[in-house]
């Protein structure tokens, strides 16, 4: 590919899969003098994005548990930079990234062009708001962690208002959208009501919110099975929340949202967490070709159809399995991907033929905070079995360890977790600012 002494790998995106390639790409040529590796990111540091509803409710801190792309890129052997990916120019293998501007909007360092010889696109999804009316200008995302932040802020404001005012009337929040994030986020917001009475807000109970998700399909995490969904509404309409299925929505208004039966369901915050999409930036972005919904289609070998000095993964590209399925927009296919692609650029460099990927589906599971969690488990076999309580909790935490070791190895993992376990009893249980 390259006739350069060194071959400069570039990724762009520090997510869940991109940051993983990151470090095991730095670990295996740190010492080398064939290949360096760039990663770029359009913020400074990581958070893993399964973990965004947390940030949403102020169960996690970003400004604390945030990983800063640079001190790990010093610790584990490659680069970092922050930029956005505005452009790619494949005949000369440069990509563009936007100028960086500071708070007044001055710019800090101009548009910039970086060349490469091998490419990787990590950039992830965003959520779609299929052109409905006032998504854009009425609704909240949790798509990166400035969105969650915000989200949090106006959370603990409007609950501020109901502690001064003594008000009757609950906070009452739309969530558009149950699948994972949705429903995730649904528990995570009766969780704030609870802890928010611990820290001083006397007039603040789980009465004191009302959830309304809402889903466009037949029922909850429709992409789950059926037990899945029925576990999961027993659990959330516990917790006080109101489920709408079949409810498809029109427009959203300032004051609340339009759903298709003419009903308008009033709402102090609304979040979209509808559907899935790649940044227009992608759209056939240096003439690759793209699906609709923008992701880059690859071989199977995880390289861009139509050039195989690119590869992309995770939720930005769009890989056909046997079968003629995709592979899902999750954590797990990011991780796996990140590995094969891992192993494909150091087959690359020895020579040495690339190998198709394969998804292996372990399942899935679901987290409602500190109330439950569920699970359908395809591990090792081809039989499914369910698993609820502190068995799916456990699980559920362990996917997230697994990206830690990815990152930090054994050692520092079990040293974050003791970290944490400190942490609980030090800190709040909730960012209370
Ligand atoms: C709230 C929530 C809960 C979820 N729960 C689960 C779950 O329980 N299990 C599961 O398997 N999946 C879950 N997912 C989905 C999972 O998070 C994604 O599938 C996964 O993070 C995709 O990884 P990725 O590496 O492709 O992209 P991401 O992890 O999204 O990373 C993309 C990176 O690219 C950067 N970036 C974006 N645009 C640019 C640009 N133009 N230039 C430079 N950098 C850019 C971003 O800053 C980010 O760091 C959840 C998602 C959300 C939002």
């Amino acid at each position: 590919m390259s006739h350069r002494a060194t071959t400069r790998i570039v990724i762009v995106g520090g997510g869940a899969g991109g940051l993983e390639l990151a470090t095991k790409l730095g670990h295996a040529y740190r010492k080398s003098t064939s290949a360096s590796v760039l990663l770029l990111d359009k913020h400074p540091f990581h958070v893993w994005k399964p973990l965004f509803h947390e940030v949403a409710s102020g169960s996690l801190d970003v400004d604390m548990d945030g990983i800063d792309f640079r001190s790990h890129a010093a610790n584990h052997g490659f680069e970092f930079q922050l930029g956005s990916l505005t452009g790619l120019n494949r005949t000369n293998k440069i990509i563009t990234l936007d100028a960086i501007y500071d708070e007044d909007r001055s710019v800090l360092i101009p548009e910039r062009q970086i060349e490469y010889d091998i490419l990787v696109l990590a950039i992830g999804s965003i959520t779609n708001d299929f052109g409905i009316p006032g998504v854009r200008e009425h609704c909240l995302t949790i798509d990166d962690t400035h969105e969650a932040e915000r989200f949090h802020k106006g959370l603990l404001n409007q609950f501020l208002k109901i502690k001064a005012q003594k008000k009757d009337a609950p906070l009452t929040i739309t969530i558009v959208g149950a699948g994972a994030t949705g429903v995730e986020l649904t528990a995570e917001l009766y969780k704030v009501a609870d802890y928010l009475r611990v820290y001083g807000f006397q007039n603040v109970d789980r009465s004191s919110l009302r959830v309304n998700l809402v889903e466009a399909s037949e029922r909850i995490l429709s992409a789950l099975p059926h037990r899945i969904s029925e576990m999961a509404g027993g659990v959330l309409e516990e917790l006080g929340a109101q489920i709408l299925v079949q409810t498809q929505v029109q427009g959203v208004g300032a004051t609340g949202v339009f759903v298709d039966d003419g009903a308008f369901l009033p709402s102090d915050i609304t979040v979209w967490c509808a559907g899935v999409k790649c940044q227009d930036v992608l759209d056939q972005i240096g003439g690759l070709s793209t699906t609709r919904r923008h992701q880059v289609i690859v071989r199977p070998t995880l390289q861009a159809q139509d050039d195989p000095s690119i590869y992309a993964l995770g939720d930005c590209a769009a890989c056909e399995q046997e079968g003629g399925q995709f592979v899902p927009p999750r954590a797990q296919s990011a991780h796996q991907m990140a590995t094969a692609v891992a192993a494909n650029i150091r087959r690359h460099m020895k020579g040495k033929p690339q190998k198709p990927f394969r998804y292996r589906d372990h399942g899935s599971l679901v987290s409602f905070a500190e109330y439950s969690s569920v699970g359908v488990l395809s591990y090792m076999t081809k039989h499914r079995f369910f698993v609820e309580g502190s068995i799916a909790k456990y699980l559920y935490i362990s996917l997230y360890r697994l990206h830690q070791i990815a990152l930090h190895g054994y050692i520092n993992t079990a040293l974050t977790m003791i970290v944490g376990r400190i942490n609980r009893k030090l800190r709040p249980r909730l960012k209370l600012h």
